[in-house]
């Protein structure tokens, strides 16, 4: 391993998913060693680790999700199951050789910004101490996996997990099963479950708009020419991103352009849902785009068996032996499945982050989550986050923004080599113009079009969602402006 450069910053990335990872590669190429990645778990993977419920796969196609410098030939079908991702995942580390920049089992619990000395301490679960001159947080925005505020959930006996913590040690066989939400997690695994249990009462409080998944196996024609023809992988990579490129405007301009997939939605579901009852539950009653669309082939067939029954009453509690809905009914069943999403917009819960004058991130977000590009946070110098606030899209492919991230942070690395000793801090006029006209750009967004979703937070501010298109993105994140930061001395 090349030594560092003996002035070269030591800094510590939080997570291993797809943020940290990459990350980590683009670091150690440009001779920045002093690297430690911290992670919570015992093993890399972030989201891709976390959920192995069954059918667990990704609904952007995996030539394209996946790293642009790292292209994988071998890619078994057009959307990589999850065991395939986190297989490309571990190659990666492997033949970068991460792992000894890994500290696993760690999990952050707060990290102080010391300006006296132009350091970050880092605080882990167990009370260990760290210190870095970077902090760049690679936490994801799907890692909290959000549990429903439902009366009596820690009175039922049966068994209850979350979607995003399955319990494989369960035996769904023959079972009586409640599945609460229908969002893209329950779309993946209630088709395979459904074939497994005696009885599946799906609880769903909205409808999602579902779309036919376009997936196949590759055949072996084209993995040989994948393999054997670089040009046409990179060639199939580049058609991909302008494909689901192309439908930015519609989510983000002329929502009506959607309308047309709503038709082929409903045109699936009745193709498929025979019941007249579960047909009509199925359609949802908001603007297509405003919730994720979700893709599927087998959801629909899975609503339209005879043993699963698709339920819009709402919940009123669970009980020792199942749950109440408002209407009086009572379902009886041994296990219970929440599917009920994960907490976006909470970004960086439940770590601590104190940066200048003992501001927390909790305070600098009082009124949303906000970051220079999604990026940087002003008042929190030498901190940078990966998959931050207004980054996420509904289009096209999240490792092409933390690709576009990684070119920004490096350069940030650079232009604080030409200030040696300092720490860099976003201007809050610079952060604040940026956030306005993101905000500007989400006016007109179908996320804005009165459903309630994740992309909200609890002010009903969208602090998730990127309102435009990825190239955009990465024009804006080329480099670091000088002027839009301050280059603080220790003390300052
Ligand atoms: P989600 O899309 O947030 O869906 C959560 C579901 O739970 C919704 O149907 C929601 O209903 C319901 N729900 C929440 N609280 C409830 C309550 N108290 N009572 C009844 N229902 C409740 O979560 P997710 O399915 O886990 O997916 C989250 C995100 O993860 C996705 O949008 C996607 O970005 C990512 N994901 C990606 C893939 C992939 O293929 N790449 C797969 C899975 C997940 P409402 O709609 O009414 O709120």
């Amino acid at each position: 391993m090349p030594a560092s450069a003996p002035d070269s910053p030591s800094i510590v990335i939080i997570g291993t998913g797809f943020g940290g990872l990459g990350m980590a590669i683009k670091l150690k190429e440009a001779g920045y060693h002093h690297l430690t990645l911290l992670e919570k778990s015992d093993r890399i993977g972030g989201t891709w680790r976390d959920n192995t419920y069954p059918g667990a796969a990704c609904d952007v196609q995996s030539h394209f999700y996946s790293y642009s410098f790292e292209p994988k030939h071998d890619w078994s079908r057009k959307f990589g199951l999850q065991r395939e991702i986190l297989g490309y995942m571990e190659h990666c580390v492997e033949k970068y050789g991460l792992k000894g920049h890994i500290r696993f089992n760690s999990e952050v619990a707060r990290a102080e910004f010391d300006s006296s000395a132009n350091v970050w301490h880092i605080g882990l679960s167990d009370e260990t101490r760290l210190r870095a001159d970077i902090l760049i947080t690679a936490t994801g925005q799907l890692n909290q996996p959000a549990f429903p505020d439902i009366e009596g959930l820690d009175r039922f006996e049966g068994t209850l997990f979350h979607s995003a913590r399955w319990n494989h040690d369960y035996n769904l066989e023959g079972k009586r099963v409640a599945v609460i939400g229908t969002g893209a997690s329950a779309i993946q695994f209630v088709p395979e479950i459904a074939r497994q249990v005696d009885r599946l009462y799906l609880f769903q409080r909205s409808a999602a708009w579902v779309l036919p998944k376009l997936d196949r196996p590759f055949s072996s024609l084209e993995h040989w020419l994948f393999r054997h023809l670089p040009a046409w992988d990179r060639l199939y990579r580049y058609l991909i991103y302008w494909k689901n490129e192309s439908r930015a405007l519609a989510f983000t301009r002329f929502n009506r352009l959607l309308d047309v997939f709503a038709w082929q939605a409903r045109r699936e579901a009745r193709k498929h849902v025979s019941d007249p009852v579960k047909l009509r539950k199925i359609i949802p009653d908001y603007q297509i785009g405003c919730k994720r669309i979700l893709i599927s082939n087998d959801w629909y067939p899975a609503i339209n068996r005879p043993n699963v029954d698709l339920i819009t009453d709402g919940i009123e509690r669970l009980v020792p032996d199942g749950i109440t809905t408002t209407s009086g009914h009572h379902y009886p069943v041994d296990a219970i499945i929440l599917a009920t999403g994960f907490r976006a917009t909470e970004f960086l819960a439940p770590m601590a982050i104190t940066g200048r004058g003992g501001k927390t991130i909790n305070e600098a977000w009082r009124d949303g989550a906000k970051a220079y590009k999604g990026i940087a946070v002003s008042g929190f110098p030498n901190f940078f986050m990966l998959y931050g606030p207004n980054t996420n899209l509904a289009h096209n492919s999240i490792v092409y923004m933390l690709e576009s991230q990684f070119q920004y942070v490096m350069d940030c690395l650079k232009k604080l080599e030409k200030h040696p000793g300092t720490a860099m801090d976003v201007r809050a006029e610079a952060q604040d113009a940026f956030a306005e006209q993101v905000q500007q750009g989400l006016e007109t967004s179908v996320w804005n079009a009165g459903c309630h979703s994740w992309y909200l937070d609890k002010n009903g501010r969208n602090s998730v969602n990127w309102p435009g298109f990825t190239f955009s993105y990465r024009l804006a994140t080329r480099h670091a402006r000088e002027e839009d930061y301050r280059f603080l001395s220790p003390g300052h």
